[in-house]
């Protein structure tokens, strides 16, 4: 109803029309004959409908089709929906309230309640739900996505492997899963949403399944890690023995979230796989990663007065018993001096297996290097004990480095670098000793390295030479034979001495490649000369534990076409020192096959004349340090007689070397030598010059100026 014409039906009307649009929600009444007959204000706003558009007494139709051209009914032509709606409204005459939705225009949503009045006709309310749907749409949506995620967390909780506990802020159990309730074994009833975290505690407490603790100081310190707020963990050791890890983190609101994991076994495989990471596997003790960073925190410890001191022991001749007497053997005696060394340190150091037969000993705080040689005392000692190895026991040596910080070294890699230094130089003094570090035995190793690796390359390559020096017999001034001597010349460093490459040749047992040239150059060399003329050529102890130097001598003569004769093996008192029988054995083979055995350096040794006995020697070389004074001492001349006189007595040719002058030559052939070899003479000379050295009728020629020897 329009409001002028509600004012034309005086004060009640304008009651009823106040009231009217009072209503909150669009209303109209529809007659029985579908014309309009009262409508208010909410009515005409809801379809967007202007005063003057809507009249008393229009038609359905015309307001449908009105409504219909503002945007309202969508989806529906006026005419369909007119027909649509009339059917209902006839339909719809019991008096009940019946409920519609409609889209109208601007895609709102509009609720229609409908109740016939007989005699007024159809009582319609208008209502826009838009935003009420809206909302209800959206609580419904909160509601599933809840459930759903309610529905995941449900699933991660029953399906981690860890147990999980969620505690609010008044420490009652929220929720828990099955891995919990199994790992500390709860009751059913302990394990309900609401259960005091106090009554699980006392459970677990009673059952063992938690350490023997304080029960409140336990309750404060999980109030603690609650209201810290900050992610926790901590490894709980139960009474019964097993360790369970417990992450916590605390929840924004109050409240925590626990995760619990049994580690019991995932720990003792830990501790076994770090004691194997740090461990020796032989001897059980510490290897050399740990012994390291054993140095570098005794090293960062270092105390005023009292530095860390480091031993690095090695095994005299170890390879030797490995290769020996096997393995097993060798083992054995590993862990034996595995033993003794940590009983020996046991409370003033710490002892380590840094690598094969080599042992490291760290004191940490050695207040003065006394302390670390008395150490090296006691550990040498403590070693020599002999082993027993069940039927028999067996003798060891040691060698022992030492290097003491910060003198010797400030960095664990200087120290143990050094001690090693040390160690090489005991070794080289003659092993079962100890000694310290030095300044410069970094040159030396450096030194040794460098030749070491040359030398190998030498061997192989074209690197070394043979020279030759002549071998006079003073019978007849005649060269009677010629020795040969290695040279090596290093494409950096120069002329290398002998006396300095064959001992590291030696030691590497490159001696062996090294002879065997040295032996195929001098053979091939004689091979150019005449029948009468020896080459002789020194071998080292060491090719004599080459059980086939027979073979490799044999085929050396073999190779250059010359016969046994001519040939003359020099070997040092140091081959008879050992006095072993294999070597005794091995000279008379190669006498055996014709060869002739001088022994050099006569009167060096210790027992020169013992060895004179052991082997009966074809010549001896008296050394040429008896040279030096014989012309001038009459004590040096008598020495030399009694050297002579000996090898005339057992029938074995004497040989002075090192004569570098007339006087000497003199006091030699006075004395009765049967050869000499010296400067004198020649010094040792390529094999073109010694060729043509025996080539010359008169040696005066060859021997410039030196006629009439
Ligand atoms: P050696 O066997 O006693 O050799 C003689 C050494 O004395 C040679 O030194 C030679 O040059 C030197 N000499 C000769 N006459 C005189 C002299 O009148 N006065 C002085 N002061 N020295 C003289 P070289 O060549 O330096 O060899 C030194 C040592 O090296 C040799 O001593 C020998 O033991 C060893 N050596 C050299 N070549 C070989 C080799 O092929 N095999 C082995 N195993 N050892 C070798
Ligand atoms: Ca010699
Ligand atoms: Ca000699």
């Amino acid at each position: 109803m329009r409001p002028e014409e509600n004012a034309e039906r005086g004060g009640e009307a304008l009651l009823f029309d106040a009231a009217l649009q009072a209503i909150p929600f669009g209303f109209c009444v529809w007659a029985p004959d579908f014309t309009l007959v009262m409508w208010n204000q909410h009515y005409l706003d809801i379809y967007g409908f202007s005063a003057k558009a809507i009249r008393r007494g229009m038609s359905l139709y015309e307001v449908v089709a009105l409504s219909s051209a503002l945007g309202n009914h969508q989806g529906t032509d006026p005419k369909s929906f007119y027909e649509a709606y009339s059917a209902e409204l006839l339909s719809n005459r019991g008096g009940m309230r019946t409920v519609n939705l409609e889209i109208a225009a601007g895609n709102r949503t509009l609720e229609t309640a409908h109740i016939y009045a007989p005699g007024l006709g159809w009582v319609v309310t208008h209502e826009d739900v838009t935003e009420e749907i809206a909302r209800s749409d959206m609580a419904s949506e909160r509601k599933r996505e809840l459930e759903r995620q309610y529905g995941l967390l449900d699933a991660a909780i029953n399906n981690i492997s860890q147990g999980l506990s969620m505690f609010d802020a008044d420490f009652r159990l929220m929720t828990c899963n099955a891995e919990f309730i199994s790992l500390y074994e709860l009751p059913p009833e302990l394990a309900r949403p609401g259960t005091a975290f106090g009554d699980i505690l006392d459970f677990r407490l009673k059952s063992k399944k938690h350490a023997l603790i304080d029960r409140e100081a336990y309750m404060a310190e999980r109030r603690r890690i609650m209201d810290g707020g900050k992610f926790v963990r901590e490894v709980i050791k139960m009474a019964d023995g097993s360790l369970v890890s417990l992450r916590h983190q605390p929840l924004k609101g109050g409240g925590v979230v626990t995760t619990h994991e049994d580690i019991t076994d995932q720990l003792t495989a830990e501790a076994r796989m770090h004691h194997m990471a740090t461990h020796d596997a032989l001897t059980d003790l510490p290897n050399r990663g740990l012994f390291r960073e054993e140095l570098e925190a005794a090293l960062k410890h270092d105390d005023k007065g009292r530095h860390p001191a480091l031993l690095v022991v090695n095994l005299d001749h170890f390879k030797a018993i490995n290769d020996s007497d096997g393995h097993a053997t060798g083992d054995t005696v590993l862990r034996n001096v595995a033993e003794r060394l940590t009983e020996t340190v046991d409370g003033r150091g710490f002892a380590a297996r840094l690598g094969g037969d080599e042992f490291g000993v760290l004191l940490p705080t050695a207040a003065v290097p006394h302390e670390a040689a008395d150490t090296a005392r006691v550990i040498a000692k403590a070693l020599a004990e002999p082993i027993s190895l069940g039927d028999r026991s067996l003798r060891l040596t040691c060698s022992i480095g030492i290097a003491v910080a910060p003198g010797d070294g400030q960095t664990a890699d200087a120290l143990m670098n050094n001690a090693d230094l040390a160690l090489l130089k005991a070794k080289s003094e003659g092993r079962g000793t100890y000694h310290f570090y030095e300044a410069g035995m970094d040159a030396t190793l450096q030194r040794r390295r460098t030749l070491e690796a040359g030398l190998r390359e030498a061997i192989e390559g074209e690197g070394l030479s043979v020279v030759f020096q002549p071998i006079v017999e003073l019978d007849g001034n005649r060269i009677v034979a010629v020795e040969a001597l290695a040279r090596w010349e290093h494409p950096e460093l120069g002329p290398i001495a002998p006396a300095e490459f064959i001992p590291i040749a030696e030691e590497t047992g490159l001696i062996h490649a090294l002879g065997a040239w040295v032996l195929g150059a001098a053979t091939q060399a004689a091979a150019l000369w005449p029948n009468r003329v020896g080459v002789a050529v020194n071998l080292s102890p060491i090719q004599f534990k080459n059980p086939d130097l027979v073979g490799v001598i044999e085929a050396a003569l073999a190779e250059a076409g010359i016969g046994a004769g001519r040939l003359e093996l020099e070997i040092t008192e140091s081959l008879l020192l050992e006095n072993s029988s294999a070597n005794l054995d091995l000279l008379g083979a190669l006498r055996g096959l014709g060869v002739r055995i001088a022994m050099d350096d006569f009167g060096t040794g210790y027992s020169s004349l013992s060895y004179l006995r052991a082997f009966p020697f074809d010549k001896i070389k008296i050394d040429r340090s008896f040279m030096t004074d014989v012309a001038t001492k009459s004590e040096s001349r008598a020495i030399l007689r009694a050297m002579i006189g000996l090898g005339k007595s057992l029938s074995m040719t004497t040989v002075a070397e090192g004569v570098e002058t007339e006087d000497q030559l003199a006091v030699v052939r006075a004395e009765g030598a049967t050869q000499v070899q010296g400067y004198y003479f020649s010094p040792p000379v390529g094999a073109e010059k010694i060729a043509a050295m025996i080539e010359a009728r008169h040696y005066g020629e060859a021997f410039k100026g030196r006629d009439g020897w």
